[in-house]
């Protein structure tokens, strides 16, 4: 039986997690879950998978939960920070799963991988911001950092068995997102309900809006770079709208090795949760002979510079790619909340960093400084 912990579990992949646990109650046991303020859901979820640990984003939602849960006295109630900090070190699992969003899941990660767990990352603003941190931490503490993001898993199924010394690129394969193709004029008055309609995946609101302004693939590029220890300029994004080809590893002697699949996230879920097993999942295979076409395209990155932006940020590095995530962040919850158009998030995040002052190799408490004040900034 193995014991893990899903920091975000009523999100999309957290929920998505859980489901896999489901499906395999014999091998898999939840012992702690945490949510931000989706009291209702987790509280079903608590009863469902009785995990020890129950942490809320803060104390209202967590004083909420104890109310309604007097009856389980087993599952102990924390909230906000310090409670994803003492589930992330609790030794009661040996796995954490990052399914939170945003930069709020650093710390809690750092402390699940000193306290000697492995992670399955889907948190990519852990390594965009701290990369240079999580790493060397890592390994450090031999733990292992199993990719959740499904071009990550496939990049990483696809260096099973291969030498990463040999790797001459990666292909990261792009969706291109609901507004693929548009030029800027049309870009400009699209609403985030248009934006939140993704042709092929379906995710949390925020990555879904990273998805149609190309932020999405500028974090992968970075989360790639940390991941698999490859350059930046030997990462390959193609758009390839079908989204059955996850990603590839081009080799040395011009081999190019996938990995293609539906686009469902339980599977680069439960590959991460079973490593290096592949356990058999119940869900939908994929068909060739309906998919029929793959087609590839270069990215549009002067209409799309949410990647333009993103490999600028990681070519400056230090607290250059912080500022990148947060501006982003920031624009797009206003975009989420109508308040600034859908081109402005890429104008808010560009006067962020030219506004920034970077900070090379900065230490945890530099990184979210320089969160405070570019998010202080809008
Ligand atoms: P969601 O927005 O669907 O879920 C986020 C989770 O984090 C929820 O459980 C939410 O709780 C919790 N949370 C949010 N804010 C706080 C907070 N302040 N304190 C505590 N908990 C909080 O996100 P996704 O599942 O889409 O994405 C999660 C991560 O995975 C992101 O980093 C994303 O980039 C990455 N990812 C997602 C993919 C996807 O298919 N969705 C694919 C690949 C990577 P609550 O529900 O209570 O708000």
């Amino acid at each position: 039986m193995k014991k893990i912990s899903v920091l975000g579990s009523t999100g999309s992949i957290g929920t998505q997690t859980l489901e896999v646990v489901r499906q395999n109650p014999d091998k898999l046991k939840i012992t702690a879950i945490s949510a931000g303020s989706n009291v209702d859901l987790f509280e079903k979820q608590v009863r469902e998978f009785m995990p020890g640990i129950a942490v809320m984003g803060d104390e209202k939602a967590a004083d909420d939960l104890r109310n309604r849960i007097l009856d389980l006295t087993s599952v102990k109630v924390l909230a906000g920070m310090d409670g994803m900090l003492e589930m992330a070190s609790d030794p009661g699992s040996e796995m954490m799963v990052t399914a939170i969003v945003g930069m709020i899941g650093i710390r809690p990660t750092i402390a699940a991988i000193e306290s000697g767990k492995d992670i399955a990352l889907a948190n990519k603003e852990t390594l965009v911001c701290a990369g240079h941190i999580i790493m060397p931490l890592a390994a450090k503490n031999g733990v292992k950092i199993l990719p959740v993001d499904s071009e990550h898993s496939a990049i990483f199924q696809s260096l099973q068995g291969s030498p990463s010394e040999r790797i001459s690129r990666i292909i990261l394969t792009c969706s291109g997102g609901p507004f693929r193709g548009m030029k800027a004029s049309e870009l400009k008055d699209k609403t985030c309900e248009d934006a939140l309609r993704h042709p092929n995946w379906n995710m949390g609101k925020k990555i879904t809006i990273d998805s149609a302004t190309l932020v999405n693939k500028g974090l992968e590029v970075m989360e790639a770079s940390w991941l698999f220890g490859v350059g930046t300029d030997r990462i390959c994004v193609t758009i390839h709208p079908q989204s059955v080809l996850h990603s590839a590893v081009e080799y040395a002697d011009g081999a190019v090795i996938g990995q293609m699949g539906t686009p469902d996230m339980k599977l680069p879920i439960n590959y991460a949760l079973f490593y290096p097993d592949r356990m058999p999942m119940n869900a939908p295979k994929l068909d060739l002979f309906s998919v029929a076409a793959l087609t590839f395209e270069k990215p549009d990155m002067d209409t799309f510079r949410g990647l333009k932006l993103a490999l600028k940020a990681a070519g400056i590095g230090g607290t250059m790619p912080t500022v990148f995530n947060a501006a982003n962040e920031e624009a797009v919850a206003r975009f989420l909340d109508h308040k600034i158009r859908f081109l402005e998030i890429y104008d808010d995040i560009e006067k962020a960093m030219d506004e920034h002052r970077v900070l090379a190799d900065p230490s945890v408490e530099e990184i979210l400084e320089a969160e405070r004040n570019a998010r202080a900034a809008f």
